[in-house]
């Protein structure tokens, strides 16, 4: 069945085969991101509006990526287009602030419930940002981050990211597993990991390091392992042993802070001391931030505590960060989307409980995932469980028909944008109906992914 799946693929999107070929020459691996790169290869993309994205073979998609969950605006929304328009006639980046900067300043902070905020470009550098920023105010080296979740490509955080079984080691206290070469052996000795959802072996991990610790780093809901809700307590259980053991706690809210009107911090009613915001906060807009309580902001001191960048706070990111807030991403429209993702993964369920089919969907409001496995998905060590041949079979059986079900990898989500509508969502479901039926047929072979 894979088989003529990836034949059909292959048949639909010749022109992105000669893309990537093309690519390849000047490219390593033909993309710029490692994350983009599937087998056989990348689709590539022509252009894109609203809920629609269009490949170079001019094959039309419904589009439930949204670019890694960058644009819940959906693309290109008419009320972003015009006001960056409009802001690109008056010039694109100044070298000195915008006079428009402090009102996107104050959005955020009442909406986030922050006190201060410092901008700058992606989620790689706002939680840099905020790493130093932790290490800084308390003078120590040590940061604790969750196995399975991904803060962006740099030194400190590139631990325990996606860990193979056979060098993950004890699912209590995982082993601190580099996610790139390059990464000096004394950055990962000072990146702890634990294991998501387990407050009591966090703690433990925290007694054997106590004052040598800086903070706590994680994805409230970690959304780089599929989709994995807090369990009841969790967050509160660490904000409670960050406060015993003087450590400063970091939401990385990339993720979610566009997918909750107030963040997760809002949802779940735990408030960080620092937090970081990227991906759809601007409309799909390179704009990162890292907020919090002023005190620890406070300490980000020219010549003490570094935070710079050329591009940070341009008057077209701010532009399309105020147009995002305050005309796109409002609470009505992002009610309106969260209960189209509602009906989305309602839907998924009763398909795979029609179809008894082995797997499961967890979700919450505009964004869920489905994880081809029997049990819960609660953190790293449940994931490995997952059928991931399943899951690329079910990816390409879906773009094969139309639709981009949501962003590249069984560590991914959906996100049903502000711009989707009642019949994308029926389309999505119908499309799925089918795929279910045939996936719970044939058991696909793990090579198509073992080959990546
Ligand atoms: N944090 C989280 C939770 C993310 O999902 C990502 C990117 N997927 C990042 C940080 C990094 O953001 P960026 O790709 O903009 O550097």
């Amino acid at each position: 069945m894979l088989r003529k799946e990836e034949v059909t693929f292959r048949k639909r999107t010749r022109a992105s085969a000669a893309r990537y070929r093309e690519a390849r020459k000047r490219t390593p691996w033909g993309v710029h991101s490692n994350y983009r790169l599937v087998d056989p290869y990348p689709v590539y993309v022509k252009k894109a509006s609203g809920s629609r994205i269009w490949d170079a073979d001019a094959n039309e998609y419904i589009d439930f990526q949204m670019a890694f969950g960058a644009l819940v605006s959906g693309h290109s929304h008419p009320e972003l287009v015009r006001a960056v328009g409009e802001q690109i006639k008056r010039g694109t980046i100044y070298g000195f602030e915008w006079e428009g900067t402090a009102k996107l300043a104050n959005l955020i902070c009442r909406r986030f419930g922050l006190n201060r905020v410092k901008f700058s470009t992606t989620g790689l550098e706002a939680t840099m940002h905020a790493v130093r920023l932790a290490r800084a105010y308390t003078s120590r080296e040590k940061i604790l981050k969750f196995e399975g979740c991904y803060h962006g490509s740099h030194d400190a955080l590139l631990v325990g990211v996606k860990p193979s079984k056979d060098k993950a080691g004890s699912a209590s206290a995982p082993n601190q597993v580099p996610a790139s070469l390059g990464i000096p052996d004394e950055v990962i000795r000072n990146t702890l990991v634990a294991p998501f959802n387990e407050l009591e072996a966090v703690r433990s991990i925290v007694e054997r390091n106590g004052d040598e610790l800086a903070g706590i780093i994680l994805e409230p809901i970690p959304m780089n392992m599929g989709f994995v809700p807090p369990k009841k307590g969790f967050l509160s259980g660490l904000l409670r042993l960050c406060r015993e053991h003087g450590m400063v706690l970091i939401f990385d809210e990339v993720k979610t802070c566009g997918k909750f009107y107030n963040g997760a911090a809002g949802v779940f009613g735990v408030q960080p001391d620092l937090m970081v915001l990227g991906k759809a906060i601007a409309g799909g807009y390179p704009l990162s931030v890292l907020g919090g309580r002023a005190e620890i902001m406070e300490a980000i001191v020219p010549g003490k505590v570094a935070h710079a960048g050329t591009f940070n706070s341009n008057p077209v990111c701010m532009t399309a960060g105020i147009v995002t807030l305050t005309k796109v991403l409002t609470a009505n429209a992002m009610d309106h989307a969260a209960s189209l993702g509602e009906t989305l993964a309602r839907g998924y369920r009763d398909i795979i409980g029609d179809t008894g089919l082995e797997a499961r969907v967890q979700w919450k409001g505009l964004s869920g995932t489905v994880h081809f496995t029997d049990g819960e998905v609660a953190n790293w060590r449940d994931f490995l469980r997952c059928n991931i041949g399943r899951w690329w079979a079910y990816y390409i059986m879906m773009l094969n028909r139309g639709i981009i079900p949501m962003a590249t990898g069984p560590d991914e989500q959906w996100t049903v944008s502000v711009q989707h509508t009642k019949e994308d969502i029926s389309r999505h479901l119908e499309v799925f109906e089918e795929v279910a039926k045939q996936l719970r047929e044939k058991q696909p072979p793990m090579a198509l992914v073992e080959a990546l």
